[in-house]
């Protein structure tokens, strides 16, 4: 099968360059005014080519609670937002905590799913916060993630001895949901908006306190480690910090907290319910200004899917989390509208972050024909969604800039123009 792009603005490793795009079977022929005939042409003329995003946080709710996603529902919704690989969080029923589980689910991603998926592994078993998985035994089944995601991993000999071991693990990376519970499980940010809708707030030392700790510990070791969902100021500059002194420190940011604040909870709307909570207008602020300066390495989703039944109740009982696959490209083009640090957040770095050698490289001839298509100039407004799940906060909104076509291994598993027809 041979596909071919024709006019558009492609990310190459000496920048962008107008040309064609040839993909040829599973690779990126030529790129450039080439002539001859293909199976499939796609006048991109005006939109950007590069490679496919890359998520590092999606919770495909499989196994366990499939009514909310399952590898080909969230794998197909991955494919509409423009992704070609995405790592799925171990918070599973069972947790993925033993490379048994890996390598079965690895085979059914195989067969079900319309991207690449890495599965991260828990830290400890069962997600209990006591014991630690078997590293060694899961790397080789080819884990490169672990993360407790969901909890923050308290125990400080434990993360030590986890970083200790994930050290001597090539590409390994211990990766921390930041909350302290010590600060107690608030429902929404601490402040004047939890006092309205009278719940429990969560402040943001419950994530910046955990954050030290844990840059502590790193720095002590010499190990890598990866913070998820960075929410608000102190944060980052407290890994601004721990990295001046030599830490190696990653941070991701989620769509949602660059975008939102706490304010959208002023009417206490369950969509707009996750963790950590969205903060102040200034932390959004911080965390916009440091995605653009490059300070924060990537853009994560988070996506989190729960049906409508799930969140609509009280808001105190409803389940934290939103859906951001088919809709992070477009909040993300909106924020930074510079298309190299737009495939450096959501492309490059975050398939450095795990080593997915055949994701998130500029566009060359003989690489893996894993790309995508994005408009820029479109507008959209979301009414549906490809996930079983339509938790969004954007539902009904509308975006700037929309994914149209998406190659994963060269072919095409997402496209406007098939809808179209
Ligand atoms: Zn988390």
């Amino acid at each position: 099968m041979v596909i071919r792009f024709v006019g558009g603005t492609v990310l190459t490793e000496t920048g962008l360059v107008e040309g064609d795009v040839w993909v040829d079977g599973a690779t990126v022929a030529s790129i450039g005014p080439t002539a001859g005939s293909a199976d499939e042409t796609f006048d991109v003329s005006g939109m950007l080519v590069g490679p496919g995003l890359v998520d590092v946080h999606t919770h495909l709710r499989d196994p366990g609670q499939t009514w909310k996603e399952d590898l080909r529902s969230g794998s197909r919704a991955a494919a509409a937002g423009g992704y070609t690989a995405i790592v799925a969080m171990p918070n599973t029923e069972p947790a993925v905590d033993e490379a048994g589980l890996v390598g079965a689910l690895e085979e059914r991603a195989r067969d079900e799913a319309a991207v690449t998926v890495a599965f991260a592994s828990a830290l400890t078993r069962g997600r209990q916060g006591e014991e630690l998985v078997d590293f060694r035994a899961l790397y080789d089944s080819g884990v490169r993630m672990f993360t407790d995601d969901g909890d923050w991993l308290a125990d400080p000999d434990l993360v030590e001895q986890a970083l200790e071991q994930t050290r001597r693990l090539p590409g390994a990376v211990v990766a921390q949901h930041a909350e302290d519970t010590a600060y107690g499980q608030g429902h929404v940010h601490a402040g004047s908006i939890a006092e309205k809708l009278g719940v429990e707030g969560s402040p943001s030392e419950a994530e910046t306190q955990a954050v030290t700790r844990d840059l502590r510990i790193a720095e002590r070791l010499g190990a890598r480690l990866h913070i998820q969902h960075v929410s608000c100021a102190r944060t980052v500059a407290a890994v601004q910090e721990a990295r001046s002194e030599g830490v190696e420190v990653t941070m991701e940011v989620t769509p949602h907290h660059l975008d939102f604040d706490v304010s959208e909870l002023e009417g206490g709307d369950t969509r707009f319910k996750m963790f950590p909570p969205l903060r102040e207008r200034s932390d959004r602020d911080a965390l916009r200004a440091a995605l653009r300066r490059g300070v924060i390495d990537l853009v994560a989703t988070d996506h989190a899917p729960h049906l409508e039944v799930e969140k609509d109740v009280p808001f105190v009982d409803a389940p934290r989390g939103v859906i951001g696959l088919e809709t992070a490209a477009s909040v993300v083009w909106g924020l930074v509208e510079d298309p190299e640090l737009f495939f450096e957040v959501a492309s490059l770095n975050p398939a450095r972050l795990i080593g997915l050698g055949r994701h998130g490289l500029a566009l060359a001839p003989g690489r893996p024909a894993n790309l995508v298509v994005f408009d820029p100039s479109r507008r959209w407004v979301p009414s549906r969604f490809v996930s079983k799940s339509s938790n969004s906060p954007y539902l009904g909104r509308e975006l700037q800039g929309r994914v149209v076509h998406t190659v994963h291994e060269g072919r095409l598993v997402h496209s406007l123009a098939e809808v179209a027809r």
